[in-house]
């Protein structure tokens, strides 16, 4: 029989597929690697299992421990998720920005939610990230991962998602391609490749970061953008300069209309991010070879922007151009 013990053991080894109308002109092959495939629909389910396994070893969370995190997005579904399976309470803290539906599957999941309001100060005690504080150091035995500084977020793609891509290419790969928020992604998975390729005789992987135009990473000043869980307006102490090769800003629009090609033209159904990324790959790709292979990492599914990235109404209000498929009408129907 073939079967995983519990769901925790399906995290990871995601799949390779190959772009194949998007990348058209385009001499490199070109392949993404599908993260929504994880169980918790996200990259994010890697580093939630890798903190909270840390956590344990180093004794900072017990049974009858709490884990929390001030998200909303990705990395609370893989907390709330290894939380529950391990026995752990969850309580995540988020703005009353963030839609009462991610609210909703943070509660799905058995966590608890707080919302804090978005107009306070974030140095205030009352802001997000002031509230996450209290709750640890006021609940017995609370420990929050904090993604941002966390080593154990990158090191979990160090462990995984860079030795999965070397794997899957036959030590092929020539080129990674990765949006950064926290910077772990791209810390750990390209310093690894950079690694295991450091001495090979077409030499390393090269790494290019995808971020959205406004944000730091891309020389930015933290001007605000639509795509979601990329771009930073601080340094987080996860991302490190040392390993991206190149970094392309890529504008909303942009992101926005590749992530639409994606779902309509490669049956890939995948966040704004996701879009964002190809973008920078397909415009790096414009100088390589038909000998050179890029791995592009798409960390999340579209389904959690069906309201936004996929309602026509929602793009035509932000300004975003919508390109309209027309269905002809066959003769018979007059
Ligand atoms: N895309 C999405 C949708 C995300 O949620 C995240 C995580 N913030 C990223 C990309 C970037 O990953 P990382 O935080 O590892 O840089």
């Amino acid at each position: 029989m073939n079967y995983a013990e519990n769901v925790l053991d399906l995290i990871g080894s995601t799949p390779l597929v190959k772009l194949n109308s998007v990348a058209r002109d385009v001499a490199p092959t070109v392949l993404v690697k599908l993260e929504y495939l994880n169980p918790g629909g996200s990259i994010k389910d890697r580093i939630a299992l890798k903190m909270i396994e840390e956590a344990e070893a180093e004794g900072k969370l017990a049974p009858g421990g709490t884990v929390v995190e001030p998200t909303s997005g990705n990395t609370g579904v893989g907390l709330a998720m290894v939380a529950q399976q391990k026995g752990y309470r969850s309580v995540f803290i988020t703005p009353d920005k963030v839609g009462q539906e991610k609210r909703d599957v943070l509660k799905a999941y058995g966590a608890e939610v707080v919302v804090t309001k978005t107009s306070v100060a974030p140095d205030s005690p009352d802001s997000y990230y002031g509230v996450a504080n209290r709750l640890e150091a006021d609940i017995d035995g609370a420990y929050q991962p904090n993604q941002f500084f966390n080593p154990a977020a990158p090191q979990s793609h160090y462990e995984s998602t860079g030795p999965e891509i070397w794997n899957d290419t036959d030590g092929a790969i020539t080129h990674l391609v990765v949006g950064a928020g926290t910077g772990g992604t791209v810390t750990g998975t390209g310093r690894y490749l950079k690694e295991v390729s450091a001495d090979r005789e077409s030499g390393p992987v090269r790494v290019v970061v995808a971020d959205p135009d406004g944000s730091i990473y891309s020389g930015g000043e933290g001007r605000p953008y639509f795509v979601e869980g990329v771009g930073e307006d601080m340094w987080p102490g996860n991302y490190d300069p040392a390993v991206p090769d190149e970094i392309h800003a890529v504008n909303d629009a942009e992101s926005f209309a590749m992530t639409r090609r994606l779902a309509a033209e490669e049956g890939l159904l995948v966040g704004g991010s996701s879009g964002m990324a190809v973008v920078a790959g397909l415009r790096a790709a414009q100088d390589l070879g038909p000998d050179d292979i890029m791995v592009i990492i798409l960390p999340d599914s579209g389904r959690g922007y069906l309201g936004k990235i996929f309602s026509d109404s929602w793009m035509d209000t932000q300004g975003f151009t919508v390109e309209h498929a027309e269905t002809p009408v066959p003769d018979t129907l007059g």
